[in-house]
């Protein structure tokens, strides 16, 4: 691939940016230096955030006594809770903090959740989670919406910077998840206090990174000038949102210990979001209204690619722990290794090369716009699903391959590639300024409806304790089967539509 492609973006500078801001923006090359310092701390960030996410199903099993049933109820409960907070999060950035003060108020209150695990784990079990979920509400979708405030509004060089950022999300995912559980469960030496404090360490690390790095962000990401208000009233603001996230922290313990609250707090949060978005979109004139409403579609498919691709931590990690062999290309591995980790791998593997395609593809004005990109991802993810249907055609006694469960694992990967690093990328330009932080945060709020959704068809796929291994084998691939068309009709529904979307889109591509 040509190395000097796209050097010379010059895009017109907007009246309103600042000559510091420029300069940023101004940035030769692929990408800018900022994304590196973002993509540092959010890695580690995210080795805090899948290593507590990666012990938390065993730890409930294990140490907290609780059944398989409820500890998958309270992990999907926790993944809704963490997602649904970005939500607020975000639009708290928007309104009153700015996205560095959320970054710092949420990792500080990812730090303290960690080490509240690891101080006791077993006794303040609820407590500390809750504070990871509040502290991954306000850092998670905030970092992201930086990434895109490093580009101005049509530099086509955004994606393959939020592919690269995707990569640094995976990088911390992979060893923190890997990491974490490993030191959990060594033999002789393991222990949880230990885990939970890698996690806090970690994001110590995260949190550091953007602090000595931050002002190289120049304006990006400062507090909002609150209306008219004086410096002490927005002081006053900052104060109480910081005070609201403890207050609430006891009602986000009760609902994530008893699970069964989490329906009413998913039936409820999503209209209340949709119904914010919709009054902020009134504000803005009809062609900004029109791209807002093109991202409500964008985040409503994601909903769908999330509840297949979720499958991952449920359906799919019950599957390989049964009906799969544990040889790959001579290799004796884990199966569920492989359902952990290979997605993980394979992002840091293909991301950059994707963004380096797409960059490549621009040049040559061949590179398919956001909309074909999702419609892709829809394919390639029916296409992942028809693989994971098509183990059962190599099956002996109900047990697979785990080469061809693999291959399935590096579609489904090409098809998040496709998809959530461009959506990420989708809502900065899609969305005005005042409103990056909560379009963000509906993006995640999607994953939580993915999340949510993905328990549910999983547990229909499901049979009954005691069934045979061909029996078990028949209802997950055919449920694999089932989604596998179901993409394929979303995908073709996406493409068809996407001259409408385009249209919304107005010149965003
Ligand atoms: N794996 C990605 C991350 O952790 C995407 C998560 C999501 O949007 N569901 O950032």
């Amino acid at each position: 691939m040509n190395d000097d492609l796209i050097d010379e973006i010059t895009l017109p500078t907007p009246a309103d940016e600042s000559a510091e801001l420029a300069e940023i923006r101004n940035f030769k090359g692929k990408y800018p230096k900022q994304l590196w310092w973002l993509f540092l701390a959010e890695m580690w960030e995210r080795f805090s955030f899948y290593g507590m996410r990666g012990m938390l199903s065993l730890f409930l099993v294990d140490e907290l006594l609780l059944s398989d049933g409820e500890a998958s109820l309270q992990y999907g409960a926790t993944q809704a809770f963490v997602y649904t907070f970005a939500f607020i999060g975000g639009m708290f950035a928007d309104r009153i903090l700015g996205f560095r003060k959320s970054i710092f108020w949420g990792g500080l209150l990812m730090i303290v959740g960690s080490f509240t695990l690891a101080f006791s784990p077993k006794d303040l079990f609820y407590i500390g989670i809750s504070f990871t979920i509040i502290g991954t509400g306000f850092f998670k979708p905030n970092i992201s919406t930086m990434v895109g405030q490093l580009y101005r509004d049509g530099d086509s060089r955004r994606d393959a910077g939020f592919s690269l950022f995707y990569s640094g999300i995976n990088i911390g995912a992979l060893l923190g998840g890997g990491v974490c559980i490993y030191v959990a469960k060594a033999e002789g030496w393991g222990s949880w206090n230990l885990a939970f404090s890698l996690a806090g360490i970690f994001m110590i690390i995260g949190l550091s990174v953007f602090a000595f790095t931050q002002r190289t962000l120049g304006p990006i990401g400062q507090s909002p000038v609150l209306g008219n208000n004086s410096p002490t009233k927005s002081r006053l603001y900052r104060y109480m949102v910081y005070a609201g996230s403890l207050i609430v922290i006891p009602l986000i313990l009760i609902l994530v210990s008893n699970s069964q609250y989490t329906d009413i707090f998913m039936y409820i949060v999503g209209p209340l979001a949709l119904f914010y978005v919709i009054y902020e979109l009134l504000k803005y004139s009809p062609s900004e209204r029109k791209k807002l409403f093109a991202a409500i579609i964008f985040i409503v498919f994601s909903i769908f690619f999330w509840a297949f691709f979720e499958q991952s931590g449920g359906s799919l990690s019950l599957f390989a722990a049964e009906n799969l062999g544990n040889d790959l290309g001579g290799i004796k591995i884990d199966p569920n290794v492989v359902n952990n980790s290979s997605n993980s791998f394979f992002v840091i593997l293909f991301a950059p090369l994707i963004g380096l395609l797409f960059l490549w593809m621009n040049k040559r004005k061949i590179e398919p716009n956001s909309i074909i990109k999702f419609g892709i991802a829809f394919l390639l993810l029916a296409l992942a699903f028809y693989v994971f249907y098509s183990t059962k055609f190599f099956a002996v006694g109900g047990v697979s391959p785990l080469w061809i469960f693999t291959l399935a694992y590096l579609v489904i990967t090409f098809a998040e590639l496709f998809l959530s690093p461009i959506g990420l990328s989708l809502m900065t330009k899609l969305s005005p300024r005042p409103l990056h932080g909560a379009m963000m945060g509906m993006w995640f709020l999607a994953s939580a409806y993915g999340q949510y959704v993905a328990g549910i068809l999983g547990s229909n796929m499901s049979l009954e304790k005691g069934a045979s291994l061909p029996e078990k084998l028949d209802a997950y691939t055919n449920g694999y089967y089932d989604l596998a068309i179901y993409g394929l009709i979303s995908g073709v529904v996406l493409i068809a539509i996407s001259p409408l979307i385009k249209k919304l889109m107005g010149s965003v591509k």
